[in-house]
């Protein structure tokens, strides 16, 4: 039996191994798939989305969610608390999810002249639902709802960094929906580049920017449909007359939580150079109140981060920017055994610098500063990334006018980002390719077909 391998990632200690999909499973896992999908697609919406409410139900349930908590603390490093607050997202988002799938699912009549058109809104067929670590329950969650509540079939395909995570999700979930609807496939970039090669019609996937482009090149042959949600290099613009305070406190968590590891996370702080020592202050304070510890533990807030790979990344691009002159207020130190590293906060990035262009992915606040509001928007602009962004400055149009200039999907004013109240959760240049939420966005899980007849 061939197995998925994983450590825990505050002990170095590995993990009970999960079985992995032999390319040769693939085809049935699909057709089966693809065999529930036919009755499922010809169901009403309300019968299909029945099962949202069960679903809500078992996410609400303490020992379900301790559980599955405990499986993500494990197999990357979150803090118990907050692997709680993303299986939360499941039982809170999901009723949204249903709202927007009904809207997505209604057909639409136009008439010009006499001509009659009907818009009907099909499911496309078997989507491949391929996620990664960081968020190992709500991401599949929100993909995979998307592809079912719209009449599609799923197979998901977890990270093989959190595959136990993954499974137990997908056993909350499938045994609501009939048998096959919901496949599941575990194992690494291999069998996640056979399933996108096998007969699905669709590929929702959330991870980094090289491997959506090579998902891209991989569906290009069956030009099948994509939806990429993809990394970001999110700025954060703290212009004149901000409040310094409520600004650290986002810096801070924004950068910090999950140790960095959010596609959302800040990674460029960009402070008007009057408020820099204020801001700084500030910044160090609320670092040294983190409470770092086992992520088992119900009082950490901060824990290892989820690989070894990961952690090196970090390390590299923090000597870069030494070398190249920032200048680090608090250093994160590297401990074992896992892989530990604590939050660094550094002044003086540079525009060139590895930490000011690349996905850092990891604990850090990473700070430069600006004379002129036009320059903090043209350097928050320069980079291939377009995820998320916010801006800090006296609420009012000023403020607003700044967000409007940013080229990132999602921007926050005063407050971080957010997909609330129907709006989509979009990237904007090569952070994402199509996009989910909403109701347009439960549309990229559909075919629209036109009926046209003649009228009067
Ligand atoms: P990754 O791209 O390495 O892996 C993601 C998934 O793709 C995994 O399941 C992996 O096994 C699979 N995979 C790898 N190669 C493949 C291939 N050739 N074909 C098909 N599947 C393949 O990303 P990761 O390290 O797991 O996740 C971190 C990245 O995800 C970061 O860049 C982060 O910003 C991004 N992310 C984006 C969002 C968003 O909403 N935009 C949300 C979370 C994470």
């Amino acid at each position: 039996m061939a197995v998925i391998e994983t450590r825990n990632p505050a002990t170095g200690e590995p993990l009970p191994p999960v079985e992995a999909t032999q390319p040769e499973q693939l085809a049935k896992i699909i057709a089966d798939a693809r065999a529930a999908q036919r009755e499922w697609a010809a169901r009403d919406f309300e019968d299909r989305a029945a099962f949202a409410e069960q679903l809500i139900a078992r996410v609400s349930d303490a020992e379900i969610v301790d559980e599955l908590a405990r499986s993500v603390a494990q197999e990357m490093g979150k803090p118990l608390r907050q692997a709680r607050a993303e299986i939360a997202n499941v039982r809170n988002r999901s009723r949204a999810f249903v709202d927007r799938a009904r809207e997505a699912c209604k057909a639409e009549v136009g008439v010009e002249g006499s001509i009659e058109v009907t818009t009907t809104w099909r499911p496309l067929g078997v989507v491949a639902v391929i996620a990664p670590w960081n968020f190992p329950v709500s991401t599949p969650n929100n993909l995979a709802l998307s592809a079912i509540l719209t009449g599609n079939a799923a197979v998901l395909k977890p990270s093989e960094f959190t595959p136990r995570s993954g499974a137990l999700y997908h056993a909350l979930i499938a045994d609501l929906l009939p048998p096959g609807l919901l496949g599941l496939v575990q194992g690494g970039g291999e069998i996640g580049r056979a399933l996108v090669q096998a007969e699905v019609d669709m590929v929702a996937f959330t991870g980094s920017i090289a491997t959506g482009q090579a998902i891209m090149r991989e569906a290009a042959g069956g030009m099948k449909r994509l939806v990429l949600e993809l990394g970001g290099k999110d700025p954060m613009l703290i212009l004149p007359g901000a409040n310094v305070d409520a600004a650290a406190d986002f810096a801070v968590r924004n950068s910090l939580t999950n140790c960095g590891q959010v596609c959302v996370a800040t990674e460029r702080v960009f402070v008007h150079r009057d408020l820099e020592a204020e801001f700084i202050a500030a910044v160090r304070e609320r670092v040294a109140g983190y409470s770092v510890g086992d992520p088992l533990s119900e009082d950490t807030d901060y824990g290892p981060m989820a690989s070894e790979r990961q952690r090196e990344i970090v390390l590299e691009q923090l000597a870069d920017a030494r070398e190249r002159g920032a200048e680090f207020v608090v250093e994160g130190q590297k401990r074992g055994p896992g892989y530990w590293l604590g939050p660094s906060v550094v002044r003086g990035v540079a525009d060139d610098m590895r930490l000011a262009r690349e996905e850092t992915f990891g604990p850090v606040v990473a700070i430069s500063t600006f004379a002129e509001t036009d320059e903090a928007v043209r350097r928050a602009n320069a980079t291939p990334y377009g995820l998320g962004a916010s801006v800090w400055g006296p609420p009012g149009p000023e403020t607003e006018a700044v967000a409007g200039r940013l080229e990132a999907g999602m921007v926050g004013i005063n407050r971080g980002l957010s997909a609330a109240a129907g709006a989509p959760w979009v990237g904007w240049k090569m952070s994402g390719y199509g996009y989910t939420r909403s109701v347009a966005g439960m549309r990229n899980f559909m075919q629209p077909q036109t009926h046209a007849r003649n009228v009067g």
